[in-house]
């Protein structure tokens, strides 16, 4: 069995001062041992505050996004060298709203998860199907696809350091979440997809983790299938009260 982890994704949200009074927040609620890996993925504004209060704690910490080139003349952009300086453990991959808003192509991220491994991030791989491609049958070969050029001769060893966050296009954002055996039934695509291109014990040890409009009142039947290591929250982290309550739906 896979250590649960429960990830908040704040996206572009939280001043400095507004990520450090949630993050107080979350640390008073969370004293006492919990069953999850607990990962915070602020804005990358907010990284070098947040690890400094975070010390000594047992929350990771995450960035949203990292560049896929080295250091040097590439403004506007952050390595992942900069992102381990900063505090971080891990870095999220290839989420929707960086294929969409940002065109980031499957060629592209799997780029930017080898040069996350490279780095010595453990990069959270992003992958999702949009409405109209569920809506046409396409949910597998979609999927497949983006596992097959986004892990494209990733060692096992490498692979050892990846998660995978199943998000499905339209439950981010959106108040309507994938029911818990919609999730089950792509989860185990995901792991017998990785089982083919590794084997089945890399594949039962990946953890796989969901994403989209999770919230207090559904964390519990999602987090309860077999195949669901975890979640990726963003609306309902951005407050400690509905986080916690994912955290602690764990059984
Ligand atoms: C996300 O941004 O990864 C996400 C799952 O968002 P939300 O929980 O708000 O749907």
């Amino acid at each position: 069995m896979n250590k649960i982890l429960i990830a908040g994704n704040w996206k572009m949200n939280k001043t400095v001062p507004e990520s450090l009074e949630l993050i107080h927040a979350l640390k008073e609620k969370l004293r006492s041992p919990c069953a999850a890996e607990v990962v915070l993925i602020p804005p990358f504004t907010s990284l070098h505050s947040a690890a400094e209060d975070l010390r000594g704690s047992d929350i990771q910490l995450g960035a949203q996004n990292l560049s896929h080139l080295g250091s040097g003349a590439v403004t506007g952009e952050v390595s992942g060298t900069m992102l381990i300086s900063a505090g971080c453990k891990y870095v999220l991959v290839g989420h929707s709203e960086r294929r969409t808003l940002f065109h980031e192509s499957d060629a592209l991220i799997h780029q930017k998860l080898k040069t996350a491994l490279s780095e010595g991030l453990h990069p959270i791989f992003c992958v999702g199907e949009s409405g109209e491609e569920r809506d046409a049958g396409k949910t597998k070969d979609i999927i497949n696809n983006q596992l097959t050029v986004g892990l494209n001769g990733l060692t096992l060893m490498e692979m050892r350091k990846i998660t995978i966050a199943y998000e499905p296009v339209w439950a981010i954002g959106t108040g309507k979440n994938a029911k818990p055996e919609q999730a089950q039934e792509i989860h185990e695509v995901i792991r017998s997809r990785l089982a083919s291109l590794y084997d089945p014990e890399l594949a039962q040890g990946t953890r796989i983790i969901y994403g989209g409009s999770v919230n207090p009142e559904n964390s519990s039947s999602l987090l309860s299938q077999s195949d669901v290591d975890g979640a990726l929250v963003g609306g309902a982290s951005l407050d400690a009260d509905s986080f916690y309550a994912i955290i602690n739906a764990i059984k």
